[in-house]
């Protein structure tokens, strides 16, 4: 392939190799087979050329590639039924976007339309996005927020810290806005305090919680959606990434009583909830629910969990298969060891922090492969 003269922006640092193609967990580059453990960012839930996903894409192709929201379609309704199945109750109502950010920027502006209010309460360290809203909320955004200015005040609560959410979330609030596992902060999980302060202090001041579950939803960290392990409910809930596998489409959860205060035209999107991406989320909620994807994941994460400390792994931290791999020399060495090994995983905003984030349906002899290359390092 000649580089020389890509046409492409220059905006994203390269990996050194480049797929062709992928199957089960594992990418192909010429004669290299590369077993990944990162997934394209969460994407790649069920791995590559998964035969469901590959049959429900070449049937929903044929049948209807693409219908607008002006009609109505079957295989969305199905879709949203079946994701706020898998939500918690009270979570019954589905908007379908396109990309995390374009969720939480639906989010967010809902929650200042529906409240009144124009204060976004955030946590320090939580990436939400590149959009205008979703850019301002993302902890250090300077290096993504371009605009002279926000659309709203933010203000940042440190992490775990609850006395600083006490003072933050006021009568001003319109919401908080939260990554139960910070994802892009190297897979850090919130401490469940600190997570009940935050949803405690919504409802105590009228504001409303925003559980950001763009990289930890969808059965990734061992339940259905993160924010179910801290046993509270929020009002709006983001989802992308594994949403389709790896289709691009996004999904903004609500409750019937937000819902309930939208009329036409409050929200809009031109492909969110097409065809193709609404046949794959059912088809990927399915997936996750006969293989009993979510005990997958909480018994091989549990299996990498015990085999630390490793190598050069001191500790981990995260849930599921959102795990952050605490290393004593940088992450960016030991995923070139890695990846010398045959083994991709990713970095993150934590330069002592490797990131792991397999397909749900990994398999033990991959955990073991991932191990084993450990071991292998110091
Ligand atoms: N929120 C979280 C927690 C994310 O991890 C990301 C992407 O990494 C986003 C939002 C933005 O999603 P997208 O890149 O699809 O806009």
């Amino acid at each position: 392939m000649d580089t020389a003269v890509s046409h492409l922006v220059d905006v994203y640092p390269y990996l050194p190799f480049s797929p062709e193609r992928g199957e089960g967990p594992y990418l192909y580059a010429g004669k290299r087979r590369v077993l990944d453990l990162y997934g394209g960012h969460a994407v790649a839930a069920l791995g590559y050329a998964d035969p469901d996903v590959m049959h429900t894409l070449n049937e929903q192709a044929r049948a209807l590639f693409f219908a607008s929201n002006a009609v109505m379609l079957e295989v969305r309704e199905r879709a949203a039924r079946k994701l706020a199945a898998f939500a918690q109750p009270g979570l019954d109502k589905v908007f379908f976007a396109n990309s995390g950010a374009e969720a939480n920027e639906n989010a967010l502006r809902l929650a200042c339309r529906h409240t009144g209010r124009s204060k976004i309460v955030a946590v320090e360290h939580a990436f939400h996005g590149r959009t205008a809203a979703a850019a301002a909320v993302t902890w250090n955004s300077g290096k993504w927020f371009g605009f002279p200015r926000t659309p709203f005040d933010v203000e940042f609560v440190p992490r775990n810290d609850v006395a600083a959410v006490e003072r933050a979330v006021d009568e001003r609030t319109a919401a908080v806005i939260v990554e139960p596992v910070q994802g892009q902060a190297g897979a850090f999980d919130l401490a469940p305090a600190f997570v009940i302060a935050l949803a405690d202090a919504c409802r105590q001041q009228g504001a409303l919680f925003i559980a950001d579950e763009v990289q930890s939803g969808m059965g990734r960290c061992g339940a259905p959606f993160a924010i179910d392990l801290y046993g509270v409910r929020p009002d709006l809930l983001t989802v992308a990434k594994s949403l389709a596998a790896g289709f691009p489409c996004s999904a903004l959860l609500m409750t019937d009583e937000l819902a309930g205060g939208l009329k036409h035209g409050d929200l809009g999107t031109t492909f969110g909830g097409g065809p193709l991406a609404a046949a794959l989320i059912s088809t990927v909620l399915d997936v996750i629910q006969r293989d009993r994807l979510i005990e997958n994941v909480r018994v091989l994460s549990e299996l990498i969990r015990a085999a630390m400390p490793r190598g050069p792994v001191t500790a981990v931290q995260g849930r599921g298969f959102l795990l952050g791999l605490r290393c004593k020399r940088p992450a960016r060495e030991v995923l070139k060891d890695l990846l010398d090994r045959d083994i991709l995983v990713g970095t993150s905003g934590d330069p002592a922090v490797i990131r792991l984030l397999p397909p749900l349906n990994l398999g033990r002899e991959h955990v073991d492969q991932l191990l084993e290359a450990l071991a292998d390092l110091d």
